[in-house]
């Protein structure tokens, strides 16, 4: 009997980076800064250095970065923001928290990222913002994004939770407008060992905001010039980030080319699924490599069988949740159709070459049949 194959395997990249790993939390313990120790700084330079950004401000996790950066933008209650109901919850959660309305708009078949034609008519004299996800990995249309932004004054914060590390025309993800999000949460791209996030931005003032807000709006000691929260990521986590962010590129190409297997594999049954299309102008992270297949719930059941992981992402859109009946602005029947035929294959830098022959061959046994 061959192994369980896992839906992520961070066991094995831990074996990788063990020594450097193991000292860097060594060093932490024996400082004894775990509140904003030097770490946070080395770790925030080379975040920034990595996506070219002038600022990095490192945060408790992708959720508390969203919160960051509307609060850093003084956005309030009754401002609306635009974004997508096709994502993870956080994206329309967070801005409701604060009592900003998220405005859905439908997403394209191809990328499931936010349909930029379709942003322009959901625009009031609310708007404030437009929260594009980089789904799956692959940065959104954020080039149309901006110009519609700048033709109406708003703000562009990339919910760049899923693809630290892609890129779009040369750029660099969580560096494609006013501010970028990504967290670190585990399973995400670049991941640490607990829950974690970070905000770019280009901007002096910005970042001089989030700093103060992640320390409860605090200017200077215990002085309080604006609401702040909690939102620090600890020491040991950014001493953690430090060597994984030196492995990543590394990670960044083995998800590439395990796509590219994928691909090639499949490409012949195009007629019956749907391969992940990413832009030619852009490039993929890969946090998720996710295929639309008519037949979802019978491959599912076949992958199950074959003891093949899997998961969707996401079974219901947000705007169809219950928790958000009252910000229900749909229907979106693009999101409503992805959610019932996505699924996700195993997808992580260490897969090794044998499973990822066993994810193949038990996919092609499903449609050859
Ligand atoms: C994971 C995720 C978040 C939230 O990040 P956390 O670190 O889990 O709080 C937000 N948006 C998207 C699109 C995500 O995938």
């Amino acid at each position: 009997m061959s192994q369980q194959i896992p839906f992520l395997d961070l066991k094995t990249q831990y074996r990788a980076l063990q020594t450097a790993i193991n000292q860097r939390i060594q060093n932490v313990l024996e400082h004894g800064q775990f509140i904003l120790g030097p770490e946070v700084e080395e770790c925030e330079q080379k975040l920034a250095e990595f996506v070219k950004a002038k600022y990095a401000i490192t945060c408790a996790s992708g959720s508390d970065a969203l919160m960051m950066a509307l609060m850093a933008l003084d956005l309030q209650q009754g401002d609306e923001i635009i974004t997508t109901p096709f994502s993870f919850i956080a994206t329309a959660e967070i801005p409701v928290l604060l009592g900003i309305t998220p405005v859905f708009v439908d997403i394209e078949p191809g990328t499931f990222n936010i349909d930029p034609n379709k942003i322009e008519k959901a625009i009031t004299p609310k708007t404030k913002a437009i929260i594009p996800v980089s789904l799956y990995g692959q940065p959104a249309e954020m080039d149309e994004i901006n110009n519609l932004a700048n033709k109406y004054n708003l703000f562009v914060i990339e919910d760049a939770a899923q693809s630290f590390g892609a890129s779009y025309k040369e750029r660099m993800s969580c560096n494609l407008s006013h501010i970028g999000c990504t967290s670190f949460f585990p399973a995400k791209p670049l991941g640490c060992y607990g829950d974690g996030g970070a905000i770019f931005t280009n901007d002096a003032k910005t970042a001089l905001k989030l700093k103060e807000i992640r320390v409860h709006g605090q200017e200077s000691r215990y002085f309080h010039t604006r609401l702040g929260i909690n939102g620090r990521l600890d020491t040991l986590q950014c001493a953690i980030l430090i060597p994984k962010l030196e492995r990543f590129p590394w990670e960044l190409e083995q998800r590439e080319r395990i796509a590219q297997k994928y691909n090639k594999s499949f490409l012949h049954l195009e007629s019956r699924l749907q391969l992940p299309k990413v832009i030619h102008d852009r490039t993929s992270a890969w946090a998720q490599y996710t295929i639309f297949v008519e037949e979802r719930e019978s491959l599912i059941q076949h992958l199950s069988r074959r003891s093949i992981p899997h998961s969707v992402h996401y079974p219901l859109p947000i705007h169809q949740q219950p928790a958000y009946k009252r910000w229900n602005n749909g229907p979106f029947p693009i999101s409503e159709r992805a959610s019932k035929h996505v699924v996700s294959l195993p997808m992580y830098p260490d897969l090794n070459e044998e499973n990822q022959d066993r994810v193949v061959e038990a996919v092609l046994e499903f449609f050859e049949n």
